[in-house]
């Protein structure tokens, strides 16, 4: 495809970022693609296919071996990025990021990749994840002169990254950079001539590594990228490896050999991840189906119908329906095009935001006992809304199943999960829920459960959510102190981080 001339620096420019939420939101997308002639275009389509993994901005950053070509904006892809904005993205490699602000405020100068030029040359990084000791990364950075340019926990990344290479040159750099950082990170690493991927020691977040029939290689978050780009997938980059693609191939370089204990985030498989995607070379569609067959096993109902909350109760309900031989019912059906940007909510207003996503088929359900069977129970709202609309229709008996167990804990690696709190098992006993859902029965799927449904080890996992046990250590008082004294300091964006820091720390 002939490109039009360059222009490096360019930036999206900022839609209408006013959304209002009615539960909690997604995380990050990334993609990588290293010697195609279309790399921009290619990641274009690859963040299309990661879309569900963050809505609230993206990015693109190619290279031609000599400079960057830059364009960001807020939204979903394809209303940043068109035909005219690709052709300026020149280069035969590029990386691409969709974010969902998990650290740092929703605005422009978060969003990803996050580029820098310093004394190495051009650095672009792209993150998944949440570093659990960003604060006292950023204050000892600052206290040597690092200048931040953004409140997002990534940027401490391409700091360490600038820092001068030790006498190990530039694969040493990269061994100490991540080395120093904690929590989740699954990156994509730009320079001039160079791709390169990490995923952290415990693998919280997945990247697999894809290639092209050209011999181009990609990264991306999930494999169902490659699908759409005909990528073949290879296999997934390993906890605490560092690919690193050129002109030579892919070389590989583990960066904490010493470290075995792996902490893949389940949720991933009970929720974000696409159906379509495989991780650890397990179908996520098949895993959720597996995970309804086990609900079925736990939770033996008395019902004339499934009927499962779209889209993210769809597998696990077909799986229930299967192993119990009770017919499946698609009762729900969903206005694909709610988007993002609601109305204030006012009362009157959130009860037609609710209802407005899934509509009823009163016929199907009238007179009958039906389970209905959702991912996940967070603050309750959304199980409570298709109680009511089932009740409301005439069903007789409805049953409330959920696919993983109850969320009693918030993540600090990247999910967006309220405080405690706003976690309804957590402040509410099982019956409690049950009333307030206005449900005849609720069942959860059990830990155990789950766990086998995936076909791995249970301490492959985090279970943070769960179970309480946090794989990595983080210290919520040192991140206030830090930001209480930066905060002393005065000044806005010190403001602005304590405010994230609060946020963050979700406790
Ligand atoms: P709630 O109404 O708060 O109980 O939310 C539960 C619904 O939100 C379920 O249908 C889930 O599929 C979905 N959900 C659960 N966790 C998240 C999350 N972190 N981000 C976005 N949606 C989620």
């Amino acid at each position: 495809m002939q490109k039009k001339s360059p222009s490096p620096s360019g930036s999206g420019s900022p839609q209408s970022a006013g959304h209002v939420h009615s539960h909690p939101k997604h995380y990050c997308g990334v993609f990588g693609i290293y010697g195609h002639p279309n790399a921009a275009e290619l990641t274009y389509y690859g963040l299309y296919q990661l879309q569900h993994r963050g809505q609230e901005s993206a990015g693109i950053v190619s290279t031609d071996g000599r400079q960057f070509y830059v364009h960001r904006g807020m939204g979903l892809v394809p209303n940043i990025f068109n035909g005219e904005v690709l052709h300026t993205l020149i280069g035969s490699s590029a990386i691409g990021h969709t974010r969902y602000s998990t650290t740092g405020s929703s605005n422009l100068v978060n969003a990803q990749p996050l580029t820098v030029d310093c004394g190495k040359g051009k650095i672009a990084i792209g993150h998944n994840g949440n570093l659990t000791n960003a604060a006292a990364l950023r204050e000892e950075l600052e206290s040597r002169g690092s200048i931040f340019q953004t409140t997002v926990d990534s940027e401490i990344i391409v700091h360490l990254l600038a820092l001068p290479a030790g006498s190990g040159g530039h694969e040493s750099t990269l061994i100490n950079a991540v080395r120093r950082i904690e929590g989740a990170y699954s990156l994509v690493i730009l320079t001039e001539n160079e791709l390169i991927g990490v995923r952290d020691p415990h693998g919280f977040r997945p990247l697999s590594i894809g290639r092209m029939s050209n011999g181009a290689f990609v990264l991306a978050s999930e494999t169902c990228a490659f699908d759409l780009i005909q990528a073949e997938f290879i296999r997934d980059v390993e906890p605490g490896e560092i690919v690193i693609i050129d002109t030579n191939g892919l070389r590989s370089v583990q960066a904490f050999p010493e470290h075995t204990r792996r902490a893949f985030c389940i949720f991933e498989y009970v929720y974000f991840a696409r159906p379509d995607s495989n991780i650890s070379n397990r179908n996520v569609y098949r895993v959720r189906v597996d995970m309804g067959r086990q609900l079925a096993r736990e939770h033996r109902i008395e019902a004339d119908i499934v009927v499962p909350v779209p889209d993210s109760g769809n597998c696990a309900a077909l799986g229930y329906s299967l192993e119990s031989g009770i017919p499946f019912e698609m009762a729900f059906v969903r206005n694909h095009y709610v988007g993002r940007s609601f109305l204030q909510p006012s009362q009157f207003i959130r009860d037609f935001n609710v209802r407005v996503k899934l509509n009823l088929i009163g016929d199907l359900v009238r007179g009958k006992r039906v389970i209905i069977v959702d991912d996940s129970i967070v603050r309750g709202t959304t199980s409570k809304a298709r109680v009511t609309s089932l009740k409301e229709a005439g069903a007789k008996e409805v049953h409330v199943l959920v696919s993983c167990p109850p969320h009693m804990n918030p993540c600090v690696y990247g999910i967006d999960f309220p405080e405690r709190s706003k976690l309804m098992a957590a402040t509410n006993t099982h019956e409690e829920i049950r009333r307030f859902l206005n449900a005849d029965s609720l069942g959860y799927l059990s830990l155990d459960g789950m766990v086998a449904a995936t076909g791995h080890p249970r301490n492959s996992f985090c279970l943070a959510c769960y179970d309480g046990q946090y794989p990595v250590a983080f210290d919520p008082l040192m991140d206030k102190h830090i930001m209480e004294r930066r905060r002393a300091r005065g000044g806005g964006l010190g403001l602005e981080l304590a405010a994230e820091s609060r946020h963050q720390r979700l406790l």
